[in-house]
Parts: C-alpha cells; structure tokens; sequence
C-alpha cells in the first residue's frame, strides 16, 4: 500500500489505523511497557550538546509578555517621522510635487494603445507625468463610484450623516467599535457618479508566483479612464489629508483638456465613452473592464491580448484621465486569480519550496513528505542563503505554524506511529524526529540526521533494505518516512513524572454576582451545560468522552460543588478565604458527566435559584484560576478551566485590579501602559497553570471597563482563548454566546503541551508569537492548545546555507490527546535556498507576511509608543520594497513604484494593520476593545488575519439568486457601493448587512418583510425567515459565512446614511478612516516615497 496515493481519511486521531507492516497495530492505543529510562521529558526538553544554540544578544525570547521591545529599534530614517502627520492630515505629507513621476519608458500615451510594456518580474505601478492638482485627485477618487456600466441611482445628496450620538449603546457588543464620534463635519460621502469603468484587468497573481512577470496594468498601457476629468479645486469629498500632490496612474497633463472638468461630485453624470468603448461589461469582481479573456499568465497574454475594449486597432482619441483605483493593486483580483489558477488541482506537498495557494482559496492537499499548508505557512519559501542577503531583503523569514488544525474531511488526519517500548526514533545529538529527509546509509544500518548531519545507528528493530537509489524500501509504508506530518505514541519516557497522564477535566467556573444574574446569563449558562456536557471533545469512536467535570461559582467567595453520583442532591461548600485558596473536597468534586448526571442537572438548576436575590456586586478573579487549578493538580490530571466572569475583581483578594483606563494617554509614551497588565499576579499565577497543564479560557460580560489587558494574562499564557461580551443582554447576544461557547467546550484541545521547532544548520527559531508560555528560549510550552491556534516562529541565520540542500523545519509538538494518550505530533517542512534575491521575493507570501508583521506589531505596543511601533512596520515595508527595487527590478525611472509580485497587496495590507483599532484607534474604541484585539490576533492563522484585517465584502443582488457559489466580493471601500444594492461585510468577527437606500422595492420586501427601505430596523440582528429565494440564498450565505469562522459573528443590519454605518464604515479599509488612517492610495503614495528616499 502506497500511503502517498490512498491514504484513507479517518477519524481524527483514528483507532482504525491502516495496515503498515512495522506499526505495531496492536499495541496502538496500549500503554507500552517503561522500560526506557526514567526522565520526564528529557529526552524531549534534555540538553543537546553541540546543537542547542544560544540567542544572540539583544534577541530576548522570553515569554511575549515580558518580551524585550521588539518594535522599540526605531531605524526609522529621517522622512519616517512625516508619516505619522501624514496620517493626520497634514498635507505636507505624501509625495511632494517636485517629485516627479514618470512615463514608464516606452509607454503610450494614456489609453492611446493598448499595449503594455512588459518588463521582467515586477509590477509597475506606472505613474504619469505632472500630477494633478491635489483638489484633482480628491474629486477624481469621489467620483469612483463603481456599480454598473451606467450611473445608478445615487443617494440623495443632501441627506448628509446624522450627528453621531449614541451609537455605542447599538455597538456594545463590537470590539471594534466604530469611529463615530468625531466624525468630520462637512465629510460628505462620495456620491459623484457612479461610473461605467472602463479599466484594464486589475493585477493578477499567477499561478505558478514564479512565472508572473508582467507590467501591472496600473502601469497604464491599455487602461482606458472612464472619467471625463477631475473635478474643480477645491470640490473634493471633504478630508483635511486628501492632498496627494503626487500618486500613482495619474493622467498626463495632456490628457486634460480644459472644459471636461466636471462640476463637482453632487452633479450629474459626466459623459461617458460608451460610444467609444463598447463591449465593456461588469465583472465578476466588481470592476469593470472586458471580459475576462483566459490568461494562464501575464507574460504571454498582457502585451496583446486585454485589448480594452477590443480595439487593438489605431489608438483612440485621448479621453481625459482621471485617478483610478483600479489601477492599483487590488486584493480582490489578487484572490480571485489565485482562486481560478489554483483552487482547481490539490496541492501536493512532494517539492521542495513550493508556495502553496492563498489562504483564500479552496484547495485541497495531498501530504507527499511536506506538512501541509493548513499546518505551516511561511513568509517565504525560498531563503536567502546568508544573513547579508536576509538583512538587505528584511524580509522576515517566519513560519505561522497550526499545530492541531482541523481539516477538511476529505483530507486524512495524521497517521498515528507506534513504535511500541523503544519510542520514536530520533537522532541522538539533536533529538529531530525521524521524518522523510533522513539520510540512510551503509545499507541502511545507519542514517544521517538531515538537521545536525550526525550519523546514527539504525536499531535492530527498524533496520531495512536499501533500493537501489539508497532509499528504504519501506519507505511508503511508513509515514515517518513519506509524509510531512504524522504522530507518534509517546512513551512514559515524555510523561510528567514519569507516569502516564490522567484523562483532563474541564471545570466551568461562573460568576455568580449581582450582574451576572441580572443579565440573565447565569440561568442561560447553566440551562446551556445540561445538554452541552454531552458534547465533551471525544477521541475517534469512543462512546462518550474521557473528560470529567467540575463546578464552582463564585462572587467574592467561591462554592464549590460535590456532584458525586452517590449523592441525591449536591452539596455546596464555600471557601471564603480567598487570599490562601484551598480545594475543600477532593472526591466528588470531578465527575464523569454520565454518572453524575442526575446530580448535575439538579446542580445546574439549582444555582440560578440559590443566587437569584444576590445583592453581591463584587468579585475575586485570580482566586477562581487558583482554585481551578489547584483543583487540578489535586486531581494529577491537566484540564482546562471555563471560567464565566462580569466585573473588575475589586473585592480584597489575591490579584485585585482597580480602574486604571485612562484614554488620555493615548499617543503618549504611556499608552503603552494600557496593554500592560497591572500587576504581576497573574504571570506568576499563569506560570503555575502551565505547570500544571491548566488551560484557561475566558468568557467576559463586562458593563464597563474590566482591564481584558490584566485579565487576559492567565488566557493568554496558557494557550485559552478569550470571548467578550460587552453589555451582555440575553435577548440580543444569547446565541452569539451560545455558539462560541458550544463550540469552544466541544472542540479538541491538546493538553500539557511542549512545541519545539527544529531546523537544519544555517537558521534557527529565535522568535515566538502566541498564546503561550516560554521558561528557556527554546520551548514553547502550552497548557493547552486547540485547532483554531497559532504558533508564529520567527528564524535567523547562524551560517550559511546551501542552495543543494535547502533548509528543513520540524516542529514537533508533545501533547496529551482528550482521551490522556500521550502523543508527538510532527510536521516537517522542506524550503529552498537561495543566492539570487530575486528568488526570496518571487517566493514570499504576504498573507503570511503580514501574519507576523502585525502580531510583531502587536506585542511591540506593549514595550514601545505605538507611534515607533508603526513608524517601524512602515519603514521595514519600505526597506523590503526598496531592496526588490534596487536589485530585482528591471532598470526603470525612479518615478515608477515597482512592488514584486507576489508582494504587491503588502502596502494595502499593510496599511490595514497600520490603522487597525490597536494601533490608532477611533475615539470610540476602548482600551479594553483594544486589549482584547490584541491578544485575539497574536493567536490568529494566516486566514484569520487576511480577512481580519481586509474585511470581506460580498454584494448580494449582483449574480444570479440561484447561483450557489458565494457571490465574488468587491473592494473594502465606499467607493464600490452601489445604493441599489444589499451588501454584506464580515472579518471574521464581525458581520454587518448594508442596505443601500435605492434598493428595489422587492428585495426589501423579500428579505425583510416590510414594504419600505425606511420601515427596515436599522441595527437588526435577525433576518427574518421567509420562504423566496433571496432570503434564503442571504441567510444561507451568512449561516456559510459563520462556519467558516472560529467565532461567532452577530449580524448587524446597517441602513445607508444611518448612524450606524459610521460603525460599518470602519471596515471600509481602503478608505481613509476618520481616526486618521490613510486611504489606500494615499498610502500607497507614502510608500513609493519611503522607497525613494531609501534608494536615493
Ligand atoms: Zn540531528
């Protein structure tokens, strides 16, 4: 059996293991023998002589928390400090007007031939001669309406925006909470015309990255303008920071003929050019342009064949420019081409260095001897041979690795080894896990470790032939020996103390003070658990789950219960002295859900009525952590604690918190103290919980201001999760509670877990981002740790590496499975090397770039002003730009942004991060929102943060109602509105309805039940169920959109020009944000800026 070509799928962490000779099958599952020597962990964590490197000084890789300030290096050079001003509106900011851009040599007149240049690699973002007038600019970017190939009905101008009051009551539940109080006056939205654009393809990706190598459209040979001319100085959309004295694609002066301006962005739709441009059609992806020709890459088909317009003939007649975004690289198109080149065929993980398909596209993986994409993704694929090369690129060279994630069912969960008493085989100087790259030799009696290059011995019992290609000829039957990722049955050898772990339990701790009764959520909560304790993780085809429960409740004292089965109602025992916790019972206290059954249900019912008259509004919090785990560590098992929690624990005790929020540091060197927690209490008390093998996970309610920055410390180092629930109401929140919280208790979790990233000679694992906790510089130790988490890992050179044989990454990960099997988990990754930069940047993933850039971003705030730490981002973006430029690129003008292409959406990506709510946030977001965010996305995969940060935005009138597929999205901008249409936008957190104000008659009444546009409840959260296709096609795609997603999102319906959408608009990101984030284009304008400096 060839396990490459028919590995079977099963059940994760199957029993029903397929037959390979050599498994042992019969002893999988068993407990092997402890013969081996008795040292817990020390053939996992043990020294390694010769192999155990040290960091370099200055790179501090203690825990994140207490992380030396990564971002605080403020290399930034001199023109960095505009940014900041530029940002806020200062008009100086931006390239300045005596910069000039220029013509891309060889180029046509605007729109003049449809022809474009194609030089090697890059994308040209072509720029065009003088720029227009700043005013110009503006107007043009107000008249970029997109929406159908003649103008649309527009809002009624006029109707302006409501005075922003009030809205935080309707967006209590967001953590990001929008930007509305201070929203501009006078800002009005871009209503100018909607305009038939007659663009050229957007920017691709090509499948293979390699092979892209094209002159981007926005280089502006066949791009034809659709808009007859700027508007007059002085119209444009309102914005202090609009200025942009200089941009990409804008129009040469001489394609502006005095008299085609336009009036202003309430008039009336300019000419079009449909007379000149037929066949122009709406695509697929929101923007216009021909239809989309097939185009396998740009090199071959860009120069003839988008012909814009089918007029490859004589030029045409010069239209007048104007600035188009379209011209820019779009994500959109980026994700769509990725999705039509690679979504098609599985990727098979045979190649070294292969980029794998967006995160964005449906791909299926077939493990040929590299972990799968779904497990590591890198930032790059192909390293720069010596650290020269990586520090002139910057590019950061980072794995964001997902351990545990699930996979879709048709993909096989990792094989299960077991090599009975004599445990995995590993080399013996720096214990790398055996795995395909292993070197066999002398027939096979010994191999050579592909990390260390030391040779060992082959035991006995593992010795097999050679082919005659030096290869075991078992090699396809073992999955150590073919695959990328797989498992092995650890021995006692890897067990705490030498003994084989316990089966976990879960204790569910609720607060039961004055607020968490009031709201309603203790009598939901403990309604919930009734039915929810049957739903405890499982292993594949056990009948019920190993798992026993515990429970406490808590206000300024905690109660804790004896649910034994013996019993015929449990008893309550309540400890008060919470400054020396205690667990007052030992037996009875965790239970097996089945036999205590009748016990809890009379538990859970209970205590709404015990604590209904509570008058308690005070609270403990480390007291209740403390006690979980004690209660743990009595029980020798780890587990993992739920803890339910409303309030700032002020009530005397161990780990007592006052209000110290205090917006006024904001943009001061103290701000960082926000994110800081505000007592070392709960490191220490983490660090106990990690010992211990005790996960924390978090469910917030808060009224007010809880500090999540302190409260999030035990979570966040012990590899839990945090869920807030601001203004929690049952009414209104009650299934987004219910749903997060089913699926947090239901998912599979590995406990006591230790990660170690090994990697060949030449680089090693430096840097760790996560929820985790470190004691050394090389282990990351996770109390638990679940399929939705991400361990991101930064390398560095130690030496040089060599392009033959390419650098290799094993990260093997120690876990305790739900059922208490002891297990390693290894996923293995080959990558190339390289001595030609070019290779690093035809090779880089930016998704995964801004993975690491942002959780970077992220932790820097915690030790630097936020203000050095963007200042920081912005100018390595820059500085990896600006290397592509100098040494990749073609020779060309100055004048011209070249980006790579497969880096081509890092400055928009980047600019989402750049204005995030964690790094400049609305006056409305909190700290706590901010605290919150933060540690949300230090955990987050690399889809998670893609669409986090560049939020999905799907028009839903536009295809077919019986079209199955998910309608294509469009651009996150206001621009790409059309008020005859529905939207929605999620980011994977939140998820809002947007119903234009023009929308017909009959998609109001099919999807809300009511005759009128006004009579639709702005700030609904629930469609209402009706039986026509529109709504069920809308509520199918939100129900599709939901699981998709780690976390439930609760919808929000926004009606156009109410005050809710200030709060929608705030993930419109490719605008300018009214917290001062720059526009897309403004940005990207900025960067091209840095570069220059950089390069002159
Ligand atoms: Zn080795």
């Amino acid at each position: 059996m060839n396990v490459n070509q028919s590995a079977p799928p099963l059940p994760p962490f199957g029993q029903s293991q397929p037959v390979y000779p050599g498994y042992h099958p019969s002893s999988y599952g068993g407990q092997p023998g402890s013969t081996a020597p008795p040292t817990p962990y020390g053939a996992y964590n043990g020294p390694v002589p010769g192999y155990q490197q040290t960091p370099p000084p200055g790179v501090s890789r203690a825990p994140p928390s207490s992380e030396a300030p990564p971002a605080s290096t403020a290399q930034a050079p001199s023109g960095q400090a505009a940014y900041g001003q530029f940002g806020q509106g200062d008009v100086q900011n931006g390239p300045s007007s005596t910069v000039q851009m220029q013509r891309f040599p060889g180029s046509q007149p605007f729109g003049s031939v449809p022809l474009a240049p194609v030089v090697s690699q890059p994308t040209v973002l072509q720029p065009y001669g003088p720029p227009p007038t700043s005013a110009q600019v503006t107007a043009q970017l107000a008249g970029m309406q997109i929406s159908g190939a003649v103008a649309p009905a527009l809002p009624p101008v006029g109707l302006g925006y409501g005075p922003p009051t009030s809205l935080a009551s309707a967006s209590g539940s967001f953590p990001n909470s929008g930007l509305y109080g201070s929203y501009p006056q006078g800002q009005a939205p871009p209503l100018s015309q909607a305009q038939g654009h007659l663009g050229a393809q957007p920017p691709q990706r090509s499948a293979p990255p390699q092979a892209s190598s094209f002159t981007s459209p926005a280089s502006g040979g066949p791009r034809m303008p659709s808009m007859t001319g700027p508007l007059l100085s002085g119209q444009g959309f309102g914005g202090p920071s609009l200025s942009q004295p200089n941009h990409v694609s804008s129009p040469p002066p001489q394609a502006l003929p005095p008299g085609t301006q336009m009036t202003g962005p309430p008039g009336p739709p300019p000419p079009m050019h449909s007379s000149q441009q037929p066949g122009y059609q709406l695509q697929q992806n929101g923007s216009f342009g021909p239809a989309r020709a097939p185009q396998p890459n740009y090199g071959s088909s860009y120069p003839g064949a988008p012909t814009f317009g089918s007029q490859p003939g004589p030029p045409q007649p010069l239209p007048p420019k104007r600035l188009d975004p379209d011209a820019i690289p779009s994500p959109i198109q980026v994700i769509e081409d990725d999705r039509n080149n690679r979504g098609s065929e599985p990727f098979v993980t045979g190649v070294r260095g292969q980029v794998p398909p967006l995160v964005t596209t449906n791909f299926l993986v077939k493990d040929q001897g590299n972990a799968s994409p779904r497990y590591i993704r890198c930032t790059s694929y192909n390293i720069p041979c010596t650290s020269d090369m990586a520090k002139q690129a910057q590019v950061p060279l980072a794995a964001v690795i997902k351990p545990l994630a699930r996979l879709p069912p048709e993909e096989a969960s990792p094989y299960v080894v077991d090599h009975g008493e004599s445990g995995p085989l590993r080399c013996n100087r720096c214990k790398a896990y055996m795995c395909p790259f292993m070197q066999f030799v002398e027939g096979g009696r010994r191999f050579q470790c592909c990390f260390c290059s030391c040779i060992n011995d082959v035991p006995p019992q593992y010795f097999q032939h050679l082919d005659h290609t030096g290869k075991r000829v078992d090699a396809y039957d073992r999955p150590e020996l073919s695959l990328g990722s797989y498992e092995f049955l650890a021995t006692v050898d890897y067990c705490k103390n030498n003994k084989f772990p316990s089966p976990p339990a879960f204790i569910f701790m609720i607060d039961v003070s004055y607020n968490a009764i009031r709201s309603g959520l203790v009598r939901l909560l403990c309604e919930e658990l009734k039915s929810l304790l049957d739903f405890l993780p499982r292993e594949g085809g056990a009948e019920e789950s190993a798992i026993r429960v515990g429970f406490v409740t808590y206000n300024k004292v905690l109660h804790f219960y004896n649910v034994k089965s013996s019993l015929a109602q449990p008893q309550m025992m309540v400890v008060s002295d919470v400054a020396d916790m205690f667990v007052p019972l030992l037996d009875g206290f965790l239970v097996n859900v089945s036999e205590s059954r009748a016990v809890i249900t009379s538990l859970l019912d209970q205590i709404p009525e015990m604590f209904a008259d509570t008058r308690e509004t005070e609270t403990v919090f480390a007291p209740v952590i403390q006690a979980g785990m004690e209660a743990l560590k009595a029980a020798e098992c780890a587990g993992k604690l739920f803890l339910f929690h409303t309030s700032l624990p002020i009530a005397e005790a161990p780990g007592k918190l006052k209000n110290r929020d205090d917006r006024k540091l904001i943009n001061t060197d103290k701000e960082k103290t926000l994110f800081q927690p505000q007592t070392g209490a709960y490191q220490t008390l983490a660090k106990e919980c990690v010992a211990q093998g005790c996960c924390v996970d978090l469910f917030l309610f808060p009224n007010q201001y809880v500090d999540v920055a302190t409260l999030s410390v035990v979570p966040q180092l012990t590899g839990g999760s945090v869920y807030k629930y601001a203004c929690f109401q049952v009414e209104n929140d009650q299934e987004r509670f219910l749903s997060d919280l089913r699926r947090d208790v239901q998912k599979v979790v590995g406990f006591d877990a230790v990660m170690r990233v090994r990697t060949s000679t030449g680089i090693r694992a430096v840097d760790f981002f996560g929820a985790f906790y470190m004691s050394n510089t090389t282990d990351v130790e996770l109390a638990g740790l679940d399929g939705d988490k991400t361990v991101t890992v930064e390398f560095k050179h130690d030496d040089r590496l060599n392009e033959e044989s390419g650098a290799l990454l094993q990260c093997a990960l120690l876990y305790t499975s739900c059922a208490g099997q002891r297990r390693l988990r290894i996923h293995n990754l080959a990558l190339n090397c390289c001595t030609q930069l070019a290779d690093l940047y035809r090779n880089c993933e930016t998704d995964t770039l801004i993975n690491y850039m942002a959780k970077f971003a992220y932790r820097g705030v915690l030790n630097s002003p936020v203000k050095t730490v963007r200042d920081t981002l912005i100018t390595q973006c820059a500085q990896i730009l600006a290397c592509y430029r100098k040494n990749c690129a073609s020779p060309s003008s100055a004048g011209q942004l070249i980006l790579p292409e497969c880096m081509k959406l890092l400055p928009v990506y980047l600019n989402c991060v750049l204005k995030s709510d964690v790094l400049q946030p609305g006056a409305e977001v909190t700290t706590d929102d901010r605290a919150y965010v933060r540690q949300l996305v230090t955990s987050m995969d690399v889809a998670e943060t893609n669409v986090f940060f560049y939020p999905r935005l799907l028009p839903l009138t536009k295809s077919p109602i019986e079209s199955a597929t998910e309608p294509p999205a469009v651009r996150a901008s206001e621009e790409r509105l059309s008020n005859g249409d529905i939207y929605l936008l999620e980011n994977g957190l939140n998820l809002f309805l947007w119903v234009g104000a023009s929308v017909q008659q009959g998609v109001v009444q099919s999807l809300f039940s009511v005759s009128s546009f006004s009579q639709i409840t702005s700030g609904l959260s629930v469609l209402p169920v009706l039986d026509n296709p529109l709504s069920k096609k809308v509520r199918s795609l939100i129900d599709s959109l939901r699981a998709q997603r780690s976390r439930y999102m609760k919808l929000i319906v926004v009606k156009q020009e109410d005050k809710l959408e200030m709060l929608f608009k705030h993930f419109l990101v490719e605008d300018k944000s009214l917290s001062g984030g720059a526009s897309y284009v403004d940005f990207l304008c900025h960067m091209h800026k840095e570069i220059r400096q950089l390069l002159s």
